[in-house]
């Protein structure tokens, strides 16, 4: 049986993509005896379209009883005229809310075939490889009270909440230093500390659990200089972590400089339940149903599943080292192709990347 893994598709180029990765997770199953099951389910208009409703109960209940979940994407111009809380994107924070998903990971990578597609300078941007720890269920956006009030006078006035209890910033600073062990063990703790006092608590935090992690080298930044270094120094970075609205800048910020939307996944992570994988991208309702969408993003989403909740980091391995030789091996989607290259559809591309999966099985069993 193996584990459970909840497909969310969704719309546009949602059902796409996943497509793509339940194909790549069947070559995992051929070449590497991984097994899994898969359950679907809807969000978004789709689910708004069958069920009224963009989140239903039985999706919630059906991701709560999963391993992980894949999701695709949601959104398109048939629903953007719903009220808002009936619009696909309900669904999305919906599902993130109801799991309790705290944890948002971005990696931020430039892949080097792909320097070109950069804003930036080549230089500057070489050797780009961080990921960002976001903070997602706390801070402005879900602090109380948050409200817009009218006086006697009819003055109006607003106000919105940043709110943080110290365990909330332990539980993602933790998730940050792991990572970190994990990768170069560098953490940089982005605040506003000389300002703010929720910051100071963050730096506080960051400063006690340092000690656990000896190894880790730790910088602290407020948020505007980390807005600006993310431009002038990408490379310098490993992992990022900060609160829910620095985290949601800086990560766009940092998405814009790799220059490829079609090739940045996301994992969304919880205390226990399972996490949620999807690429940043949206559904893309411009090239939908066309068949040339770069499956890559939901790939490496499922590369990032394959770690952090089926305890099969090797096989992450496997998906990401296919990835990168497809791309050094000139693989390009439309979006990522320049000039004369070819360009693949989603299939091509799919079944390039399965290709060096299943040669990685034949190098791996020479290699014994
Ligand atoms: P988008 O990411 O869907 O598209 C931006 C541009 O990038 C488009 O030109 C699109 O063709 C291209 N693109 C995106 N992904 C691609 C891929 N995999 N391969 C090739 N090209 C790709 O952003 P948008 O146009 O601002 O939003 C479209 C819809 O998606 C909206 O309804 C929006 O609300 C929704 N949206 C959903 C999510 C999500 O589900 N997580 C995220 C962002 C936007």
């Amino acid at each position: 049986m193996g584990v459970q893994i909840a497909v969310l598709s969704g719309d546009g180029i949602g059902p796409e993509v996943t497509d793509a990765a339940l194909h790549l997770l069947h070559a995992l199953r051929q070449f590497y005896g991984f097994e899994f099951q898969t359950v679907a389910a809807d969000i978004g208009g789709i689910a708004y379209d069958r069920h009224g409703t963009p989140l239903p109960s039985a999706t919630v209940e059906c991701c709560r009883q999963s391993d992980a979940i894949l999701l695709g994407a949601v959104g398109g111009p048939k629903w953007d005229s719903l009220p808002g809380h009936l619009r696909p994107e309900a669904g999305l924070l919906g599902i993130r809310k109801a799991l309790t998903v705290f944890a948002n990971l971005r990696p931020i990578r430039v892949w080097n075939e792909l320097l070109g597609a950069s804003p930036l300078r080549e230089r500057i941007v070489k050797n780009c490889d961080f990921i960002i720890v976001r903070e997602l269920t706390g801070g402005l956006y879900f602090g109380e009270p948050k409200e817009r009030r009218r006086d006697a006078d009819g003055n109006v006035s607003v106000v919105d909440t940043l709110a943080y209890t110290e365990r909330e910033i332990e539980r993602i600073v933790r998730v940050a230093f792991d990572l970190a062990m994990r990768r170069k063990k560098h953490l940089t703790s982005v605040d506003k500390a000389n300002v703010l006092e929720s910051s100071r608590l963050w730096r506080e935090v960051v400063q006690r659990v340092r000690h656990e992690y000896p190894e880790v080298l730790v910088e602290h930044l407020l948020v505007d200089s980390a807005a600006m270094q993310i431009i002038q120094r990408p490379g310098d970075f490993d992992v990022m972590v900060t609160e829910n609205l620095f985290g949601d800048i800086l990560s766009d910020e940092a998405a814009v400089i790799t220059g490829s939307i079609g090739m940045l996944p996301s994992a969304s992570l919880s205390a226990e339940g399972p996490g949620l994988y999807e690429p940043v991208h949206g559904s893309a309702p411009d090239i939908a149903g066309q068949g040339y969408a770069n499956p890559l993003a939901s790939f490496l989403s499922v590369a990032m599943m394959l770690e952090h909740s089926l305890q099969r980091p090797d096989l992450g391995r496997v998906v990401e080292t296919a990835v990168a030789h497809a791309i050094e091996s000139g693989a390009r989607t439309r979006d990522l192709a320049r000039g004369e290259e070819a360009r693949l559809s989603t299939r091509e591309m799919t079944r390039w990347v399965i290709s060096y999966i299943e040669k990685g099985v034949h190098y791996a069993e020479n290699t014994i």
